[in-house]
């Protein structure tokens, strides 16, 4: 039987003409799924019985499956909460609600731990499961506007895993959740986060998407960014600036640097100085500094408040957007990942360190 959640607009309305039914009969079933949250055929109220007696004879709605949620304990529509659902071979991911006065957040995975290994993160530490699928990653989102926020106005892709090693199922997902027979995500209110994956970021580009685009850069030199990040042992600065300039000839929006900011790591004032430089490399850009939210046993640590004011300080002369961002539920671990490692749900054979 085929799960129908997580099919795109037209391969639903295709497989509703492959089973001898009008094709509209997939936007309906689209609605229901996507916009209202059905979990059962039965709730499909205007579809004739008979359908919905022939379409739980023939196929399933499989979502994941939420099992506790943690709240950061701030005061009542404050709180971020995290969400871990499992999936049907066992494995476990989360998502994080954020509220805050002006927008209300959410952060997705998009896959079931990382094979990027990158040290500041908890998730990297697990190894790769498996990508979700595109129901798995539209799903998380679809449960938290039905039973927690129904006025969700942002969503990240920054959760477990890295969006772009899981491209196509990714931009299915992104596809429901910006449908006005979904869930309605205004596109730019979507931003995908890569640590930096070049050929991909060149073909987002190239494919004109619309979600905002948000690249982890965390350091300034090569060296540094090879031990916060081996990915960029594949891709260096040069080559990842290069096709950031790439997607600014070629992409809509601007792009946003993330920089997690590292106590004695990347904190500095030469740093400072790089980075001035390499946003004035990229041309339109914004620049987010996130303050490091300290995982686990790994020895990295935030940087004390003074640092963090003089970087700021130094950095404001960039004449791009800057903000700094520090972490909000760091009791409830909303850093990505570190709740699915506190849990130990993921099959050890899937946890070795990458
Ligand atoms: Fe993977 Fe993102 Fe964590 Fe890096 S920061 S290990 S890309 S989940």
């Amino acid at each position: 039987m085929e799960n129908l959640f997580g099919l795109s607009l037209d391969a639903l309305s295709a497989w509703f003409e492959t089973a001898g039914e009008k094709k509209f009969r997939g936007t309906q079933v689209y609605k229901w799924l996507y916009k209202f949250g059905a979990d059962s055929f039965d709730d499909m109220t205007d579809l004739s019985k008979a359908l919905r007696e022939k379409l739980a004879a023939s196929a399933t709605i499989i979502k994941p499956l939420p099992v506790s949620v943690l709240s950061s304990g701030e005061n009542g529509s404050q709180a971020a909460q995290k969400i871990m659902f499992d999936l049907p071979d066992g494995l476990r991911i989360e998502s994080v609600y954020i509220p805050e006065d002006d927008r209300k957040t959410v952060c997705l995975s998009t896959q079931a731990g990382c094979a990027l290994g990158c040290v500041f993160c908890a998730t990297g530490t697990m190894g790769l499961s498996r990508n979700l699928t595109a129901g798995e990653i539209a799903g998380q989102l679809i449960h938290i506007r039905k039973h927690i926020d129904p006025d969700i106005t942002n969503v990240v892709l920054m959760g477990m895993g890295e969006p772009f090693q899981n491209y196509d199922n990714t931009m299915t997902a992104c596809e429901i959740l910006t449908s006005q027979n979904g869930p309605g995500v205004g596109k730019k209110k979507i931003t995908i986060s890569t640590a930096g994956l070049v050929p991909e970021i060149i073909r987002y580009a190239d494919e004109r998407r619309q979600y905002s685009l948000a690249v982890s850069l965390n350091a300034t030199d090569d060296d540094t960014r090879r031990k916060l990040m081996p990915i960029a042992k594949k891709y260096p600065l040069k080559e990842l600036l290069s096709s950031l300039k790439h997607y600014n000839a070629h992409g809509r929006n601007r792009v946003t640097l993330e920089y997690v900011l590292i106590s004695g790591v990347n904190d500095s004032t030469d740093d400072v100085k790089r980075l001035i430089k390499i946003v004035s490399s990229v041309g339109r850009c914004k620049v987010n500094v996130i303050v490091f939210n300290p995982v686990g046993h790994s020895p990295l640590r935030a940087p004390e408040n003074e640092t963090t004011e003089r970087f700021m300080k130094q950095l404001s002369v960039i004449n791009v957007p800057l903000t700094l961002r520090k972490s909000r539920g760091s009791n409830i671990a909303a850093a990505c990942g570190q709740l699915a490692v506190k849990s130990n749900t993921v099959p050890s054979a899937n946890k070795n360190p990458s």
